[in-house]
């Protein structure tokens, strides 16, 4: 079965908002199995709509349509699909009811405009829409699926996993598995490399390695008959995988390391602090994205200036003046200055040259120290070369200190 998106909208070709519509479609419908060989932008024209359309009818199973199912003038994506296909809209009693008792509940009156929206093609299969107003729909028609889908991420999102994943897994006839692997310490290409072998010539399952902004996640999909047979499929690869990669292998599925750091000193109730110069608060705030981190987390500081480190964390004028701030003994200070004052049993502390300027031929850009001081334990420092802009070095140092953590 082969797929493809075209997503209407005159602003996403002006470049004023990213097409995350036809990226999280791409990943949701190849984890599926399904392939897709082509993506389409197009304005709000229906000229050039109806073109696309043709072009996508000639060569496509399924054509997935997002944006332009809003009550504007603009917004024609189902009046054109319907104009492709020679069928007249009608009104959809039901979805006009949702819409009167969403407006109703939101205390905003409906205006006429908003009735089009619950006009549908005839013949359609209606996908009611729980994060909005537009329900979407699926037309098979002349051999073809059209499926059209609101342009609002959290409302595309939500029906297109809870609707038409499940319509398009049931069409295929087949179970599709995937197992999601994350990795940390080891970067893609070098990771494509230790695991050649395996990556080559493999059909089913299939690996696909995937690199975010320092992590490194492998999806693993095997298609079978059953879910018990495609798991029988993934079980000896993530194996052998597990057994090449050994610890780096630090999750599966959607836990990053920020949130398996916060789960884990929340589990083993560690309470901690943060001493952070160069990360500026980073990795205070991705903690706090985790709810019940306040029975551990204690405190955070951002310890900019050398006066900070001296008053905040005791460092002493000394080391700030023969090693610098940037150095494996400030770190080692702070994360011990900390630790007392603010009575945590783990305190973890970050100092480096962020970049751009700053850097020298002792200190460049990127070097990263990391302290570690825990109650009754001797104090740790790692050092870190890390490459990349202000935005990569601070999140690397981040990632760095939460895989330390969790180990
Ligand atoms: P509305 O009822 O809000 O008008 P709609 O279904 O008509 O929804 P559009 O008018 O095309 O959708 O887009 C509405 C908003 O949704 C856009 O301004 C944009 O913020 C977001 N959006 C639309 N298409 C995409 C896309 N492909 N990727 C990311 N965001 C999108
Ligand atoms: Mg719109």
């Amino acid at each position: 079965m082969t797929a493809e998106i075209i997503c209407v909208g005159t602003e996403l070709l002006l470049g004023q908002i990213v097409n995350t519509d036809a990226q999280y479609l791409g990943r949701k419908l190849s984890a599926m199995g399904i392939d897709m060989y082509h993506q389409t932008v197009v304005g709000d024209n229906e000229a050039r709509l109806l073109a696309a359309l043709d072009e996508a009818f000639h060569r496509s199973d399924v054509i997935i349509l997002t944006g332009g199912l809003g009550p504007t003038s603009d917004d024609i994506t189902k009046e054109t699909v319907a104009k492709y296909l020679g069928l007249s809209l009608h009104m959809h009693e039901g979805s006009l009811k949702r819409m009167r008792r969403r407006f109703q509940h939101m205390a905003q009156p409906m205006v006429k405009a908003n009735l089009k929206q619950a006009m549908i093609p005839g013949g359609a299969r209606v996908l009611d829409n729980d994060k909005g107003t537009a329900p979407g729909c699926i037309l098979e028609e002349k051999g073809k699926t059209f499926i059209i889908l609101p342009g609002p991420p959290f409302e595309m999102e939500d029906m297109f996993d809870k609707r038409v994943a499940p319509y398009l897994a049931g069409r295929t006839g087949e179970e599709i598995v995937s197992r999601v692997l994350r990795i940390y310490g080891i970067g893609e290409s070098a990771l494509e490399e230790e695991l050649e072998d395996l990556i080559e010539g493999q059909t089913n399952p299939t690996i696909a390695p995937y690199a975010g902004t320092g992590e490194v996640t492998l999806r693993l999909t095997a298609k079978a008959g059953t879910a018990e047979e495609a798991n029988a499929l993934l079980d000896p690869l993530e194996a052998r995988i597990r057994d090449r990669l050994e610890d780096r292998v630090y999750a599966m599925g959607e836990e990053t390391l920020d949130k398996l750091a916060a789960r884990l000193l929340m589990e083993e109730n560690v309470t901690f602090a943060l001493a952070e110069s160069c990360t500026g608060g980073l990795l205070a705030s991705k903690l706090v994205d985790n709810p019940g981190i306040s029975q551990v987390f204690l405190e955070g500081l951002v310890t900019y200036s050398n006066e900070s480190k001296v008053k905040r964390l005791h460092v002493s004028p000394e080391t700030l003046d023969y090693n610098g701030a940037v150095s494996a003994k400030c770190a080692e200070e702070m994360a011990e200055g900390l630790l007392e004052t603010s009575g945590a049993e783990l305190a973890l502390s970050v100092t480096g040259v962020a970049g751009p300027g700053g850097g020298v031929d002792a200190k460049p850009v990127g070097l990263v120290f990391i302290g570690m001081a825990q109650k009754g334990e001797e104090t740790k420092v790692h050092q870190l070369y890390l490459t990349g802009d202000r935005r990569r070095v601070q999140n690397g140092a981040m990632l760095h200190a939460f895989d330390w953590v969790r180990r």
